[in-house]
């Protein structure tokens, strides 16, 4: 997926850290094959582990032969983007109104499934719906890599080969199982795939089947999707009826040094030391205890998080991200937008506005693609023309400024 192409997925990355190390020690360090697209030497090697990974003749057979390296995803593999993305673009185009009203929507049509789902795993629907909305849009955006060629590919080329041949084994012994249909097996370059872009290994500990046709199909049954999404964070330690955190209102000269997610204070410490509800009231006693989050600094929205804000971060070993899903299930819940605005003087923009932004740009005559809402390098660079032509800072960020500049000829 686009949004967060730069990283393998979940939180198999951190096991896939230590199991590098542990193949690197043993003295089987990746091997630099010929930059050729025949992968037919490279299988050969990788077939007796693949044999003790499970891996059936018939499978390996049937999906490795003739197998074409795709060096695409050696280039995403390597990318290393020239453009930071400051988060409130990021929050702006994850939780727009379109996403919220998708979600609602989502909200009713599966509503007999979330309940199932809050039942067994502990999960509120809202939240459980939040992470699809983040995920794929809702089951609509998948990535497109055939998963065998691209794990295949990250197997015998790049840096990472080690992690990628666990997950190649894993994303045949799916197909072995007869979980997904081969042709139907599409994700993004790093493997993750489906409605919950699971990498395989993620789909093979947690993934479950709660349509109960015998499958655990992430493709193509949305309510495996939410029954699995459940599972995960149950998985991450998520605690029944347990709030993600709260915004709330720091005192002036707070100081942060030391203070995040992860170092977590009993609600009394906070009320110490001046911390309130966002509305000025005293904080609830009912949290526990309570990471403060502020991911644009002490004059930007800040938050208290708990041990359910760990579960979502580790969907995606990202702040910002989990930042998205809680909001994203606030919004579900009929939360209003954050009370505190991001500290910039040039908003973001919803998915809404930047199709918006990319028509104006289409119509002065550059060629920026399909009008998809995704500003990437082609929109940027128009944007950057056009800034210089308003005399305005030529940064090539899409955000409201910009936008009304435009509107206004
Ligand atoms: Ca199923």
């Amino acid at each position: 997926m686009t949004k967060h192409a730069s990283k393998p997925r979940n939180t198999a990355l951190v096991r896939a850290a230590a199991m590098s190390a542990v193949l690197a020690s043993a003295g089987l360090a990746p091997k630099a094959w010929a930059q050729s697209t025949d992968l037919s030497a490279c299988m050969a090697e990788l077939r007796p582990a693949a044999r003790s990974g499970k891996v059936s003749d018939d499978t390996w057979a049937r999906h490795t032969a003739g197998l074409q390296a795709d060096f695409s995803v050696i280039e995403k593999l390597n990318f290393q983007p020239e453009f930071r993305m400051p988060i409130w673009d990021y929050m702006s185009a994850l939780v727009d109104e379109e996403r919220v009203a998708d979600g609602a929507a989502r909200l009713t049509q599966h509503r007999q499934a979330l309940v199932r789902a809050e039942e067994r795993f502990g999960v509120d629907p809202a939240t459980v719906v939040a992470v699809w909305g983040v995920e794929s849009n809702f089951g609509q955006t998948f990535g497109k890599y055939p998963l065998v060629q691209a794990l295949g590919t990250l197997s015998c080329h790049g840096r990472r080969q080690s992690f990628f041949r666990g997950e190649f084994f894993a994303a045949l012994r799916i197909l072995q199982a007869g979980h997904i249909a081969p042709e139907r097996f599409v994700g993004s370059w790093a493997g993750a795939f489906g409605h919950t872009q699971f990498m395989p290994t993620t789909f093979e500990r947690l993934a479950v089947d709660f349509d109960g046709d015998g499958r655990a199909d992430l493709m193509d049954s949305s309510v495996d999707a939410l029954g699995s999404t459940a599972n995960f964070l149950a998985r991450a330690g998520w605690q029944r009826g347990l709030p993600w955190g709260i915004e709330v209102k720091l005192p002036a000269g707070i100081s942060l040094a030391g203070e995040g997610r992860r170092t977590k204070r009993p609600v009394a410490e906070w009320t110490a030391r001046g911390v309130r509800r966002i509305d000025g009231t005293a904080l609830p006693e009912s949290l526990g205890n309570l990471g403060l989050l502020t991911l644009a600094g002490a004059n930007g929205p800040a938050f208290l998080v708990t041990r359910n804000f760990d579960a979502l971060y580790s969907y995606n070993a990202a702040e910002s991200y989990g930042l998205a899903i809680a909001h994203l299930s606030d919004r579900l819940r009929g939360g209003g937008p954050f009370a505190t605005p991001w500290p910039t003087d040039d908003a973001g923009l919803s998915r809404a506005e930047r199709r918006e932004l990319q028509g104006f740009l289409t119509m002065r005559g550059h060629d920026i693609g399909p009008i998809d809402g995704m500003l990437g390098e082609k929109s940027r660079e128009a944007i950057r023309a056009e800034q210089k032509r308003l005399g305005m800072e030529a940064n090539g960020r899409g955000g409201q400024k910009i936008l009304k500049a435009l509107r206004g000829g």
